[in-house]
């Protein structure tokens, strides 16, 4: 694919420069939003390297300035262009904030990192993330955000009334290591108060800018790397650095804490496929922690803005309110989530304010980052924009009588509407190759292909103890859906019964698709509740397609 593009360099710069989209005006009022935000996403994109430069490979990404703000030229709105065959093929993504090439860390500091240094000082809990593929920039930023953060506390205190002090953890898998202490190991636990605490973690005191510098220095110098296709100073864990803000007399109040959190790289299978099965296994814990974090982080916004709106409601006196079920935020899932537990247990009582960075580069054509940060952007969805925009998908299959099959209705027969469009501008689970088409599912299962189990499959896997199946199991009456994630490890097996199913059949691991929103055909995807299928239990392949719109999956067509 890439050498379609290196081919086609001049046809391709010429369709972008006649497709050049249009300035775009920020909507009334969504600047003065963003400064109240408790959270607020925005995308980095990378200036190219001499090497990207060197490889020939077409900048693909245009940053759309803002029409309405001559002071500001940001409109949040990044296009990316890609050569179909053979036209061109646009996607728009938007953010809340978007920063171009030629923007620096000081001047992403000011505006998006900034108030979180006194909200932090006054108690708060002000949290940043930087996510992205390797080599995208995060730690770029993140380290250089470090030293700025606490420049910005040492100057709002220059008494020295309160104490800051530095903690720089590793997470990698479950394990966390100390970054300010040789790689010393640390046990994330949670104490009588339900407070989550590293212990044996050193917490190093600061008073200016030469002792976080060295800090920062020391703690990449034990960052745990190794190589991946892409960069060979890949990183293959997250990192966390936690400053807490003390008061020294310790009297009244509770201690601020920033946390600024250099994400693992965001690699696709494809990026690590010639490397062993333990790198396959990484990079899949990986991907599961960061699609918790996603739901952690957009769990907690929606009970935000719940929380928020029945305050506003009951201020005004607007009726009876009925009490809503607050979504769940599944933050024991994961080690990151752990240690980060009262940035999203809205039972903690903290306020917190969180900005997310996506880094991207512009010699890169998947745009994996900058859907998972449009996903992180939460404007909840009333019931009405779900029932609405549901249907809207345009390639969401009429339901159907399938009792032949022994499935329940609505998506079984689903063939694409006739009226979509025949390339789906939206992300969906085809499988990349498009000569895929003739050939035989069975014969070319792959990670991130998604499957439908036959009936009885599904029974079988409800009634077995051992296999967690998640809600999305065939119980719900539901066909169960599921994409798979990798092949199972026979040696893995631990009993008999299973030894002898896994000689018979290739077994995947598989993570559940769980029916959504009470609509038919939209599902939701639970990459931690996961299951081990025989190939023999898989009926067809399902091609889904993800609306961002409404952060659900759609079962788009049924091979
Ligand atoms: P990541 O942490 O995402 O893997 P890095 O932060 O290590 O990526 O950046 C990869 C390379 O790109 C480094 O050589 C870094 O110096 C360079 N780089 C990243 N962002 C910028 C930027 N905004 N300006 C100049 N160089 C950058």
């Amino acid at each position: 694919m890439d050498q379609f593009y290196l081919d086609n360099a001049a046809l391709y710069e010429s369709l972008v420069e006649r497709a050049k989209p249009a300035p775009l005006a920020r909507r009334p009022g969504q600047t003065a939003d963003l400064a109240e935000a408790n959270m607020i996403v925005a995308a980095r994109i990378r200036p190219q390297l001499e090497e990207d430069l060197a490889s020939g490979f077409p900048c693909a990404v245009y940053p759309r300035s803002d029409a309405g703000d001559v002071d500001d030229d940001d409109s949040g709105v990044v296009d990316i262009h890609d050569l179909g065959k053979p036209v061109l093929k646009s996607a728009k993504y938007e953010v809340d904030r978007l920063f171009g090439p030629e923007k620096t860390t000081e001047e992403i500091f000011d505006v998006h990192v900034k108030h979180l240094v006194p909200f932090a000082w006054n108690g708060g809990i002000g949290t940043l993330f930087a996510y992205g593929q390797t080599g995208s920039g995060k730690t770029f930023t993140v380290s250089r955000l470090e030293e700025l953060v606490v420049d910005a506390l040492v100057d709002l205190d220059p008494d020295s009334e309160r104490q800051v002090s530095i903690t720089i953890i590793e997470l990698a898998g479950n394990a966390a290591f100390d970054l300010l202490n040789r790689r010393q190991p640390v046990s994330i636990m949670e104490d009588a108060k339900g407070v989550q605490q590293l212990v044996g973690a050193q917490e190093c005191t600061v008073q200016e800018h030469a002792d976080v510098q060295d800090l920062i220095e020391r703690a990449t110098a034990f960052r745990r790397s190794a190589p991946t296709l892409k960069n060979d100073d890949s990183s293959r864990s997250h990192s966390i650095c936690r400053i807490r803000i003390q008061k020294h007399d310790g009297g009244g109040g509770k201690d601020g804490f920033l946390y600024l959190v250099d994400l693992a790289g965001s690699e696709g299978a494809r990026d690590v496929a010639v490397h062993g099965a333990d790198r396959m296994r990484e990079t899949r814990e990986i991907n599961i922690s960061l699609s918790v974090l996603k739901d952690c982080i957009r769990g907690r916004a929606l009970a935000d803005a719940m929380a928020e709106k029945a305050a506003s409601r009951q201020q005004q006196g607007t009726g009876a309110i009925k009490k809503k079920q607050p979504p769940h935020i599944p933050f024991r899932q994961s080690a990151l989530t752990k240690v980060l537990k009262h940035v999203f247990d809205p039972a903690g009582g903290r306020a917190c304010k969180t900005a997310v960075i996506a880094s991207w580069r512009t010699s890169g054509l998947s745009k994996n980052t900058l859907r998972y940060a449009e996903i992180l952007r939460v404007t909840p969805p009333s019931s009405a924009a779900v029932a609405t925009t549901a249907p809207a998908s345009s390639t969401v299959a009429p339901a159907s009588n399938t009792a032949a099959s022994g499935v329940s209705t609505s998506s079984a027969k689903a063939v694409p509407n006739k009226s979509s469009p025949r390339v789906s501008a939206k992300p969906n689970s085809r499988d990349p190759d498009p000569d895929a088409a003739s050939v035989p599912f069975r014969h070319r299962l792959r990670p991130g292909m998604v499957i439908r189990l036959k009936p009885s499959s599904s029974a079988l896997l409800d009634g077995d103890d051992d296999v967690d199946t998640g809600s999305g199991s065939g119980s719900s009456g539901a066909p169960q859906l599921a994409v798979l994630l990798c092949p199972e490890m026979t040696s893995d097996v631990d009993s008999p019964d299973k030894a002898r199913r896994a000689r018979k059949a290739m077994q995947y691991v598989c993570a559940s698709l769980v029916p959504a929103a009470g609509e038919a055909c939209c599902y939701e995807m639970n990459l931690w509740e996961q299951f081990v299928v025989d190939s023999g239990m898989i009926d067809r392949e399902v091609i889904l397609e993800y609306n961002p719109e409404t952060w659900y999956y759609y079962v788009y067509h049924i091979v």
